[in-house]
């Protein structure tokens, strides 16, 4: 099942007329390519629209097209890889278990001081009744808007007993964003009674739950957590608010590929390739696309600007996604550092727009 994987992607980066195929492992799939037959032009690298503007230093080495002067963000890699090992140490982290809980109150003590909320409701799901919470980190700005960054913190329940500890795929995203709430905090002067606000648009990061299917993946066994939080939303207008809103997704890879994810906002994957120029990890970006389903679905689907940052290439052919060898040794500090940075200087260019 998993050489199947790779012939899609080869399929669509070389032909681009797949038709609807669920990913690997036998179609319980935490996230989908699903084209659709002679959808559209080949395609391999990214288009003409991303080319850069490639200047040349004094020394000859080219340098990477800048918007401004603006100093780079720089997360502290090192302290997320640590996130990201402490985290997948729980184990598996299925709706609802143990080391479901115990992570809940690990994400919760590093961001004592904060303004938390919980999104928390039982979801009725094929394999029974499971608790799920999302839980929102908000960090008000002096712009009218806000800004989401998400990453789902839940491992499979059908992998459960597997020794599956979901490092990559769950461990990652858990970990970038409690270093983007550290780089958010550090920003902002001011006590935690009133902090400051930060310059720009209000910024909420949001660990997702439920993500995962429980079983097999489809519309209703599937993105348990932001299908309710994208309902919430809409009901309260807090969806009229956000200027961008990116998932963060399996981006630990040592060897990262930051796929076109083409169910997605145009101009919001544009300026993340623009941000990613401007550090010079251009290299790690969209020499893949296809459509994927995540988190931001539900968003995106409701009209929201939306962005998957996902690298599902992960291993030769994908073989390492949603199997007992997605663990810590098939990460690097480097590529949170990229995908990281990445981000946060598309938020810098998303306050100047
Ligand atoms: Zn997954």
């Amino acid at each position: 099942m998993k050489v199947s994987a790779i012939s899609i992607l080869l399929t669509i980066v070389t032909v681009g007329t797949a038709s609807t195929i669920a990913c690997s492992n036998g179609g319980s799939a935490h996230a989908r390519w699903a084209t659709t037959a002679g959808s559209g032009a080949p395609v391999s690298a990214p288009s003409g629209a991303y080319a850069s503007e490639v200047t040349t230093s004094a020394t000859g080495a080219p340098i990477p097209a800048s918007a401004d002067n603006a100093p780079l963000p720089h997360i502290n890699a090192k302290r997320a890889f640590q996130y990201t090992r402490e985290v997948t140490a729980f184990g598996e982290r299925y709706m609802g278990n143990e080391n479901h809980k115990k992570l809940e109150r690990y994400i919760l003590d590093h961001l004592k001081g904060d303004q938390i909320e919980d999104d928390a409701f039982t979801a009725d799901t094929v394999e029974g009744k499971f608790p799920v919470r999302n839980i929102i980190d908000k960090f008000p700005g002096t712009k009218d808007g806000i800004i989401v960054i998400m990453g789902h913190y839940d491992t499979n329940y059908w992998l459960r007993g597997t020794g599956y500890v979901g490092a990559n795929d769950g461990g990652s995203s858990t970990a970038i964003l409690l270093e983007f709430a550290n780089q958010l905090r550090g920003a902002r002067s001011g006590d935690s009674a009133s902090p400051k606000k930060r310059d720009g648009y209000s910024v909420w990061l949001v660990w997702t739950d439920g993500e995962e299917a429980v079983k097999t993946w489809t519309d209703t066994d599937s993105l348990y957590g932001t299908r309710h939080l994208a309902e919430t939303w809409e009901k309260d207008g807090t969806l009229k608010k956000i200027k961008a809103l990116m998932v963060m997704d399996m981006i630990g890879d040592a060897d990262l590929d930051i796929i076109r994810n083409t169910n997605g906002t145009s101009w919001l994957l544009d300026l993340i390739y623009t941000a990613a120029e401007r550090m010079g990890y251009q290299s790690h970006f969209y020499a893949l696309q296809g459509p994927i389903e995540d988190d931001h679905l539900p968003f995106y689907n409701r009209g929201v600007p939306s962005a998957d940052v996902i690298d599902l290439d992960y291993g030769y052919h994908n073989v390492f996604h949603h199997t007992p060898q997605d663990t810590m040794d098939k990460l690097s500090p480097k590529s949170l550092e990229i995908s990281g940075d990445t981000i946060l200087e598309t938020v810098r260019l998303l306050d100047q727009r």
